[in-house]
């Protein structure tokens, strides 16, 4: 019997084999994919399969009373959303216990208005500085200079994007770092959100697998190597979560709310290839900081993380929208973030609301227990000491930024 951990890697890797729907299958890329409109997987009576016993109710063997047909047979899983009957304690945190910075946000205002009331909220919630991952360059780039580190001295830091077009030009990398200089100069102190889901930097799905732009690409060199003597971090994007590597079956981790995030079965590179690359990436450019954002998409898998942190210094991560993770592993997430809190940074990359802050605030500092959480999961709070909140919140990013 595979076990789900064990199956989770493999099918990361393309290699899980497994039975769905009496049709032996492989989850080789190259496989199609068992649709879930299959009449054979919407027939078969899943209470009778010992893989799915396994994973529903894991040594219990199951439910623990017998199962009957009933109404909530007719409910979708989409819909289902349970109401808990926990009474336990709620704490509100209205703001964070320190002065924060939230090292990943988007442009979540537009207009000299829309900015003012964001500032607002972070005045509310405890947000000293938000650190806008804004993918742009050239005169975009400027633009934002003026309206967000200009008008508001201190509240935001820019990081800027990477001139991503023609890469196939033999001027590509002298260009690139040309741009990076520029913005440098502008006032960006990094880069990013710079993406690889599979596709390349560029995302064009149509390139061919040996024409995309990976990291470890050597049009990429010059580029790495000035971001290290600017002293620019980089956020990297690499992979994505690993269930996005899985079918969209009986089996997948996540619920529908996540599927079109899924990769399964289409021309993208593996999960671990990813991660293989982004850390030959790490090898080649020691001087470099690359900033892997949400816990480098391997918080599921905190023991290889610890591996990878302790073979790579130049390695940083980003706590962004990994709260889920973070939460359904609350005693080793403690831990991880004790451990490496000279090298995490907080950041969320979830807009700008105040709720979605504070209950990032209850998730970290308080002792509270299941907490609704975004995906499926409940999630119990962590608890953890001032001196990881300080670094987390924003001691580490001031040092990785300069600030
Ligand atoms: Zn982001």
């Amino acid at each position: 019997m595979t076990k789900r951990r064990e199956f989770i890697k493999d099918a990361a890797a393309g290699l899980a084999a497994t039975t769905i729907g009496g049709v032996g299958f492989v989850a080789k890329s190259c496989k199609p994919a068992p649709k879930v409109e299959d009449q054979n997987l919407l027939k078969k009576n899943w209470q009778e399969d010992p893989e799915w016993k396994k994973l529903k109710y894991g040594d219990w063997g199951g439910p623990g009373v017998p199962s009957k047909a009933g109404p909530m047979d007719n409910i979708l899983l989409k819909d289902y959303a349970p109401r808990s009957s926990i009474i336990t304690q709620e704490t509100f945190v209205e703001k964070a216990k320190f002065p924060s910075i939230d090292c990943h946000v988007h442009i979540e205002a537009k207009t000299p208005q829309e900015i003012d009331e964001w500032v607002k909220i972070m005045d509310e919630v405890g947000i000293e500085t938000s650190v806008i991952l804004t993918a742009a360059t050239g005169d975009e780039f400027k633009k934002l200079v003026g309206l967000f580190i200009k008008a508001h001295p201190g509240r935001f830091q820019l990081y800027c994007g990477m001139d991503l077009t023609d890469t196939d030009n033999r001027n590509f990398s002298k260009r690139v770092v040309d741009e990076l200089e520029r913005c440098r100069e502008s006032g960006a102190c990094g880069v990013g959100e710079i993406t690889d889901k599979g596709f390349g930097f560029t995302k064009d799905k149509d390139l061919p697998k040996t024409q995309r732009l990976h990291p470890d690409d050597e049009r990429l060199d010059t580029f790495w190597k000035k971001c290290g003597e600017l002293k620019m971090p980089i956020n990297l994007h690499m992979a994505d979560h690993p269930s996005c590597w899985t079918p969209l079956d009986v089996f997948q981790e996540r619920t529908p709310d996540y599927q079109l995030f899924n990769l399964y079965n289409t021309d993208a590179l593996s999960y671990s290839e990813l991660i293989e690359r982004r850390n030959k990436t790490l090898e080649k450019h020691p001087e470099t900081i690359f900033v892997a954002c949400h816990l480098g998409n391997q918080g599921h898998d905190l023991a290889t993380l610890s591996e990878t942190m302790d073979r790579y210094p130049n390695l940083y991560l980003d706590t962004s929208a990994r709260d889920y993770e973070l939460g359904r592993t609350p005693r080793s997430s403690a831990k991880f973030l004790n451990k490496y809190k000279d090298r995490i940074v907080f950041g969320t990359d979830m807009g700008r609301e105040k709720n979605m802050y504070r209950i990032h605030w209850r998730l970290l500092e308080t002792g509270d227990e299941y907490i609704p959480g975004r995906v499926s999961w409940r999630y119990f709070g962590l608890e953890l000491p001032e001196a990881t909140l300080v670094a987390l919140y924003r001691d580490t990013a001031k040092k990785i930024f300069n600030i």
